[in-house]
């Protein structure tokens, strides 16, 4: 591989925050790294929201839902103003793609794939507002006329991760825009260039200022923008540990709140599954972006009759995964976003050794790649349910198998964790596996492969989150509900 890897052309550093539609100059001082996952190298140093700055963002929020015109517009009106954004960023794709490959490692080949969900969230949503019951007319016992009426909730903070930046934004932002919300947006330190795209698409979308503005920060940021008496509700993905310390802030002056945490889903290949048939998803869904996803099938359950069989398919193919620059179209694999990521990966790999379990494929860091965060895609055999490679979201390439002598025992494993976010069932019987997947205490299952579909609710059970996103329930975490009666 061609450790000489620099981005090209080099990704611009932003400089100012979009705030009440203009681009302004930071009042903080502090600045904020992008450093290359490949080359280990710094990428970009900008500017960092400082409480002061992140108040003229929540400032401009608020003024332009209290009295500006986008939560009173008609919703045909928004919907045009989104169906801009969508065009404008569908002339960006790759521009955005290559933003998300350079900042996480995520393969090109993958992030040129999956770009297009950005501008099919904002003309999804700008669709759905044209007919959904923002007004429903109903009659009282007495006869007496009631409106129901979805108003929006308002000022939306939307705080966001790093493993795919921009369309975990484009949820927040088409959904929360199109119910008429306005956005206060804090993307992750690490992955700033998107957040900043999409506020460029907005601005020349003509959107009205304050409806969307960035106020790139860490942690404390995210904290202060949380806290903050001008927001009502946050929007949250990121890791279970944050998501709770955000709903106990929320709690306090009871602010709306919908999280998207973490996960441990499990792929349940059932005992008349086609193993062949199931290995290309397997490959793809157990450790997309170098195992960086909240949805990964990290456990895989299969029948003990059949480990074997499953085993020589899956390590075979495992082992080939071509590891790599990730600006390489041949890459399918490439490195882990952050140092901080490869310490926490090869700490759960060195916990999976000392409570014994055998490392059957990888475990170490690839040959030939001494620069840059990459580690080889491990599975790991002989796992027992309590070990901490089973329970603890690990966020690597790092999956476990384990078996099972029954169909109870299948559901009863795949459901021993603290998180319900996805999950899969391969069989030959679609109707066995719908019955496995209402057996699975989480949010999604697919049947026979691996489905996020933007236009479908997604979101977790138990630890792995409250509400949905995507689909109409997605527009549902933007609104209010008023009952209007006519006496
Ligand atoms: P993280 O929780 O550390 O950070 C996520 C975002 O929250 C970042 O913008 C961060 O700056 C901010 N943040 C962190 N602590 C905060 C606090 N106390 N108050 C306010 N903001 C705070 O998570 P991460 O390491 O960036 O992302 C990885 C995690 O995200 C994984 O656990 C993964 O499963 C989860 N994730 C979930 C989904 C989903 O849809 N369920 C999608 C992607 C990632």
């Amino acid at each position: 591989m061609n450790m000489m890897h620099r981005p090209q052309p080099a990704p611009k550093a932003p400089e100012r925050f979009f705030i009440g539609g203009r681009w302004l100059d930071p009042i903080s001082r502090q600045t904020l790294k992008v450093v290359s996952p490949v080359t280990e190298e710094l990428l970009i140093t900008y500017p960092e929201a400082g409480p002061a700055d992140i108040d003229r963002a929540v400032a401009a929020a608020r003024d332009a839902f209290d009295r500006g015109p986008w939560p009173r517009l008609p919703p045909a009106e928004r919907a045009a103003g989104l169906r801009r954004v969508a065009d404008l960023l569908e002339r960006r794709l790759d521009e955005i793609a290559n933003a998300w490959t350079v900042q996480v490692g995520a393969p090109i080949s993958l992030t040129r794939k999956l770009v297009g969900q950005n501008p099919t969230l904002f003309r999804y949503y700008a669709d759905l507002i044209e007919t959904w019951p923002f007004v429903d007319e109903r009659k009282r016992d007495d006869g007496g006329r009631v409106r129901v009426v979805k108003e929006p909730v308002g000022v939306c903070a939307a705080i966001t991760p790093w493993n795919a930046p921009l369309v975990l934004l484009s949820y927040k932002v088409a959904a929360g825009l199109a119910a008429g919300c306005t956005i206060v947006a804090k993307p992750s330190p690490e992955t700033p260039l998107e957040a900043y795209i999409l506020a460029e698409c907005i601005e020349e979308a003509g959107l009205p200022a304050g409806v969307f503005n960035i106020v790139p920060a860490g942690r404390e940021g995210g904290d202060y923008l949380v806290r903050h008496k001008g927001i009502d509700k946050v929007a949250f993905t990121g890791s279970t540990a944050a998501g709770k310390h955000i709903a106990a802030v929320c709690a306090d002056r009871l602010a709306r709140v919908s999280l998207e945490l973490g996960g441990k889903s499990a792929a349940v290949l059932l005992d008349d599954a086609d193993f062949a048939a199931a290995l290309p998803s397997l490959m793809v869904y157990t450790m997309p972006i170098t195992g960086q996803v909240c949805f990964s099938l990290t456990r895989i359950l299969v029948p003990e009759r059949r480990e074997k069989e499953f085993l020589d398919l899956y390590l075979g193919a495992v082992s080939g995964i071509k590891v790599g620059d990730p600006l390489d179209p041949a890459t399918q694999m490439g490195p882990l976003t952050m140092a901080r990521q490869r310490d926490r990966v090869e700490g759960y790999i060195r916990a999976g050794r000392a409570e014994g379990a055998r490392i059957a494929c990888g475990g170490g860091r690839p040959r030939g790649l001494d620069r840059g965060y990459f580690v080889e895609p491990t599975v790991f055999t002989d796992v027992t349910p309590h070990m901490k490679i089973v329970q603890e979201e690990i966020f690597g390439p790092v999956v476990s198998v384990l078996t099972y002598r029954d169909e109870d025992e299948a559901a009863e494993k795949a459901n021993n964790s603290t998180y319900g976010l996805s999950g899969a069932v391969y069989t030959a019987d679609p109707e066995r596996g719908y019955r496995m997947a209402r057996r699975m205490r989480t949010g999604s299952v697919t049947i026979n492969g691996m489905i996020v579909d933007p236009k479908h609710p997604f979101g977790g059970f138990k630890q792995s989150g409250i509400g949905r996103e995507g689909g109409p329930e997605g527009l549902e975490n933007y609104v209010e509900t008023k009952t209007i009666h006519y006496a």
